[in-house]
């Protein structure tokens, strides 16, 4: 049992994952922080047979925990940390004080993620009790670096684990995927984000001379025109359209009669398999190089896209949330980047099954505590459809 603060008359709180949730939340660990939660998991894996292997990089702990030493592997993969939980009087109870109220459970990573890791260890432990000879291996891979810079933890623990050529076979994430109902959306795949920073050069000098001034802001704008114009693609069956959108421009000659010298403009695509970046950088290389500009561009590539085809992970996916809650999953490719850019590109199939997330970063995040119960059910089943040994 825990403590929680519960008012009297809330239905007890008898359930293992929401037990394990409650204890995640009280540790602050936002990002790069895991403030003890992959310590807690891990000692709760290890009497269940799991053999948890911490590996740190710089200030980020991950943890990878595997119990079976055959394939296939299938892997819940997820975050500790949480985002920061902004100011506090927006917030009807503390952010690291799990709070039951009608039913739903309030604190921050209640959605995002902490009552997905919840749910995947909890499923684990008893889908291990009934199967203890369960087939192939069933392996975590956790890190407290999700939501922030990225580069110490799940991309890390990849490289570290293809280095000794461990590979995964399915992943399930247990990022927050469902829209309004537990299971009614399923990530089978992920867009690309592909950033630059534009610097145009050119020659500042005083407005009332245009013949020795060359204004990078006139440079720019057909340019920005036509990187708007242009139709990238049209989407397909799994991806909407690639976008392009400019999330910032600055130049400026510091008086309102000087003309600047040089402009900086930073932008965005999010883009679908049409698309590597590379190919996406070439065709916008070409594109500005075909105007009359001195400009430079520093790319950074936050994440290639992804796609998980029909396969046994999907259908045992889709099977487990329909038999727990009559939903027919819509298979999606919708939202931000997640940690499954970097277990895909080992050659895994990564799909994100994980509870509502309309209130994640958000003050008042909350979790349904039924939900946190049939996520713990569809994980199991998944783990049963899987592995079970015949
Ligand atoms: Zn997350």
């Amino acid at each position: 049992m825990i403590d929680t603060g519960i008012t009297a008359g809330e239905p007890g709180p008898d359930d293992a994952a929401l037990d394990l949730l409650c204890d995640l939340i009280r540790r602050r660990s936002v990002t790069p922080e895991d403030a003890g939660c992959l310590e807690l998991i891990a000692e709760r894996l290890k009497p269940a047979g799991f053999t948890c292997e911490f590996m740190p990089f710089g200030e980020v702990s991950n943890l990878w925990a595997r119990r079976g030493t055959v394939g296939p592997l299938l892997c819940f993969a997820g975050h500790t940390d949480v985002v920061l939980p902004g100011p506090i009087e927006n917030w009807s109870s503390d952010p690291f004080e799990p709070d039951l109220r009608e039913g739903r459970l309030y604190g921050r990573g209640a959605a995002d993620m902490k009552s997905g890791l919840a749910a995947m260890v909890t499923a684990a432990l008893q889908f291990v009790a009934a199967h203890p000879r369960h087939s192939g291996s069933i392996a975590f891979l956790l890190t407290s670096d999700e939501e922030g810079r990225a580069r110490e933890g799940t991309k890390k623990v990849i490289e570290a684990l293809s280095a000794r050529n461990e590979a995964i076979d399915w992943c399930v994430l247990g990022e927050p995927s469902s829209r309004e109902h537990l299971g009614d959306t399923v990530r089978i795949g992920r867009r690309g984000s592909l950033s630059a920073i534009a610097t145009v050069h050119g020659v500042e000098g005083h407005v009332a001379y245009p013949e020795q001034v060359d204004n990078p802001i006139r440079r720019f704008a057909p340019v920005l025109d036509e990187l708007h114009e242009t139709v990238w693609d049209e989407g397909n069956e799994f991806f909407p359209p690639t976008s392009f959108q400019v999330v910032s421009i600055a130049s400026d000659g510091g008086a309102p009669n000087v003309t600047p010298g040089e402009l900086k403009a930073r932008f965005n695509f999010r883009y679908s398999t049409v698309w590597t970046s590379e190919t996406l950088k070439g065709k916008v290389e070409k594109l500005v190089s075909a105007h009359d500009i001195d400009c430079t561009l520093d790319w950074h590539l936050s994440g290639e896209p992804f796609l998980t085809e029909e396969g046994r992970l999907t259908e045992a996916v889709v099977k487990a949330v329909y038999e727990e809650s009559g939903l027919r999953p819509e298979l999606s490719t919708g939202g931000g980047t997640s940690d499954g850019r970097f277990i895909s590109p080992a050659g895994a199939a990564v799909v994100e099954l994980g509870p509502v997330n309309a209130s994640i970063h958000k003050p008042d995040e909350n979790v349904s505590v039924a939900d946190v119960a049939s996520l713990t059910a569809m994980y199991r089943r998944i783990m049963e459809l899987l592995l079970r040994a015949e």
